[in-house]
């Protein structure tokens, strides 16, 4: 199928064939004219030709016209593809030739020698010859010049060869009217041939806007449109006949690196290849579409009746698909390897619409890239309420972005000495109906949707501008936590500044907290952005440390002056000899790199005393402080009023 519409599109301009079946659909009626004029002509001539030469050329005048009556027939029972076979271009010519040739025999055959009335007559039958053959030839001039020349050459050589003054006379005027006959069919060729083109190119013009609306350009895959005409077919179908199909939503797995790293033409390609590779393994009566960027959605019908069965098939069948990857891509000079991530979603189970099942096996597609990627899920109802949540979650959090209901808490971050040399930024949202929503359940869904950017945004505009009002505390830093999406966003280092601008904060206050694994997405951007800001004033924090790479090489060449031992670890130090170990390790390593270590989670002077012995020298937690608003830890004024006891 997608061979046949790229070729339908791709087609030359040809309009032989339709000035082939102009031609045949004229026969019948030039027939009957060679028989009324065969038979006029017999009967005038009757008594001044030898009567037998009349009748064998009368047979041989319409015994060709039987054979091109027969090929008329035959013609018209063909498909239009048979009838742009060149044979029947080549058959015209041949027949026109011999009628020609038959009609030119009068003049040397049927000739009345000194009946000057009758030649007349004969040269007026023939002229009507030629005057109708320009009516239903013209559209193949080669077909036409051959019939003239044959039928009328004869007759001048005759009034020639008379020799008298009238016969020159009748000699030159042929002539004359045979070159006008030609000109005239030539003119009326070239008004058919463009009215044809023309008609040909709006056809072309009508199915290429077909092509478009359905098909994708790039992979010449089908598009969403007809990906959603088929799949609601396909269900139709599938409740009426009782079997199950099912829809695979397939994402490539860091495609974007793949585009931003080597460009999007290898990108480009890539995608073109997945989709040939995909399309070759599927049976006929399936269907791969392309949703767009690198998304692809593969539609199995008929793959079982009962549930487990078409459950297993459609299993199979993704793992077939999965290792599809297994080789890599030739793209250019680079050997690409890619997996991708396939959530399966059966139907029709209940009443089902193809945005339904799109979107559902969008959600089990989602799961896979969650439990890791390169992984095939199958939609189950449960991932449906994890998706409404979310859904929820990020709803109230535009929301609440726009009427204000974030607040930014601060916990106090102390020193060996008792001293608060810090504060971390802690976002809190208020909802309407759910009460306090903690940070750690709506900033994987601001992330998730990107509405991070915004609420990010926020946070550091709001952390900076309460940062000037502690005018008395100069020293005091601001640690604000930056998420990897936020980070990586291109216009960050700009944003960063305008908000530094804005609030005319120093930027030395500010002290930004990223993960080990917002660094090693995208190391050089995110050393390149690091030592940009740091330029500006602004150092760095590593959030949660221990938790991810833990590869202390790379800290070397970073703007960072403190590791924040994450308090998973922390919080369980008097118990689980391994936090121990792995807190001990770190605090020695930091050390030995002279980058300051805090822990969080410092909970019970227990935890506090233990990390005093290993020696650590900054603390955070609920021990020494919790998250509270601007005011009440610094007063209105921006004062300190408390100094929790250590
Ligand atoms: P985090 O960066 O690890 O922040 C420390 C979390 O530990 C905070 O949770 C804090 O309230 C909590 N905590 C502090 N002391 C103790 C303690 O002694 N015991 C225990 N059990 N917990 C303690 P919170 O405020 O719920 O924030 C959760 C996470 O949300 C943060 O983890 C951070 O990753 C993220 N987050 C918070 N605010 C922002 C923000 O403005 N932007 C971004 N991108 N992420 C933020
Ligand atoms: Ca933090
Ligand atoms: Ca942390």
């Amino acid at each position: 199928m997608l061979q046949d519409n790229r070729e339908r599109t791709a087609e030359s301009l040809n309009i032989e064939p339709d000035l082939v079946r102009l031609v045949y659909s004229s026969l019948p009626l030039t027939v009957m004219a060679i028989l009324l004029n065969s038979l006029v002509l017999g009967i005038v001539m009757w008594n001044y030709i030898d009567r037998e030469t009349i009748v064998i050329w009368f047979l041989v005048a319409n015994s060709i016209s039987s054979a091109r009556l027969a090929f008329y027939l035959k013609f018209k029972s063909l498909t239009p593809e048979q009838q742009a076979a060149p044979v029947w271009r080549e058959i015209i010519f041949a027949s026109s030739a011999a009628s020609g040739a038959v009609w030119g025999a009068v003049s040397i055959w049927l000739f009345p020698h000194g009946e000057i009335a009758h030649q007349a007559f004969l040269a007026f039958i023939l002229a009507g010859m030629c005057a109708g053959a320009v009516s239903t030839l013209s559209p193949l001039l080669s077909s036409l010049v051959v019939f003239v020349l044959f039928l009328i050459l004869p007759l001048i050589g005759r009034f020639l060869y008379v020799g008298s003054i009238i016969s020159y006379e009748m000699g030159v005027m042929a002539m004359l009217f045979t070159i006008m006959v030609l000109s005239n069919a030539r003119r009326l060729n070239e008004t058919l041939r463009e009215m044809f083109l023309g008609r040909l190119k709006q056809q072309k013009a009508k199915l290429i806007i077909q092509y478009q609306a359905n098909y994708d350009p790039l992979t010449d895959l089908p598009n969403r449109r007809m990906l959603s005409d088929r799949l609601k077919q396909e269900i139709a179908r599938a409740s009426r006949h009782n079997y199950l199909g099912a829809v695979l939503f397939l994402d490539l797995d860091y495609f974007k690196n793949t585009n931003d790293s080597l460009g999007h033409s290898v990108g480009d390609d890539l995608l073109v290849l997945v989709a040939q590779r995909i399309q070759r393994r599927l049976r006929d009566e399936d269907l791969v579409a392309r949703l767009g960027g690198d998304e692809f959605i593969i539609l199995l019908s008929e793959i079982g009746e009962e549930f487990s069965e078409a459950t297993e098939n459609a299993q199979i069948f993704a793992d077939e698909i999965m290792e599809l990857f297994n080789e890599p891509f030739d793209v250019d000079e680079h050997k690409l390897h890619i997996t991708a991530s396939i959530g399966i979603v059966l139907f029709p189970i209940g009443k089902v619409t193809p945005e339904d099942l799109l979107q559902k096996s969008d959600v089990a597609m989602y799961e896979a890239k969650d439990a890791g990627r390169n992984k095939i899920r199958l939609f189950v109802p449960e991932m449906q309420k994890a998706v409404n949540y979310q859904r929820q979650i990020e709803k109230g959090l535009r929301q609440a972005l726009s009427d204000g209901s974030l607040d930014m808490y601060y916990q106090p971050l102390f020193d060996a000495d008792n001293n608060m040399f810090a504060v971390e930024a802690l976002l809190r949202w208020e909802h309407p109906e759910k009460g306090v929503i903690s940070p750690a359940d709506f900033i994987e869904v601001a992330e998730r949707t990107g509405l991070i950017i915004q609420v990010g945004e926020w946070a550091i505009k709001t952390a900076c501008s309460d940062m000037v009002q502690l005018s008395e505390f100069r020293e005091l830093k601001v640690c604000i936590n930056v998420s990897p999406r936020q980070f990586e966003e291109p216009e960050f280092v700009n944003r960063v500044n305008g908000i530094f601008e804005e609030t005319d904060v120093d930027p030395a206050k500010v002290r930004f907290e990223i993960t080990e694994s917002t660094i090693m997405n995208h190391v050089e951007e995110a050393i390149s952005k690091m030592k940009e800001l740091s330029e500006m004033g602004v150092t760095f924090a590593i959030d949660d440390f221990g938790t991810g790479y833990s590869s202390l090489s790379y800290l070397k060449r970073l703007p960072v002056d403190l590791l924040k031992i994450d308090k998973s670890f922390v919080l369980d130090i008097a118990t689980d000899p391994n936090d121990a170990i792995i807190v001990e390790t770190i605090i020695a390593m930091a050390k030995h790199m002279q980058i300051d270590v805090v822990a969080e989670g410092v909970e019970t002077e227990e935890i506090l005393e233990f990390l005093k012995a290993q020696g650590c020298s900054k603390f955070q937690g609920y021990l020494l402080g919790y998250p509270e608003p601007f005011e009440e830890l610094f007063g209105r004024q921006g004062r300190l009023h408390i100094l929790k006891p250590v």
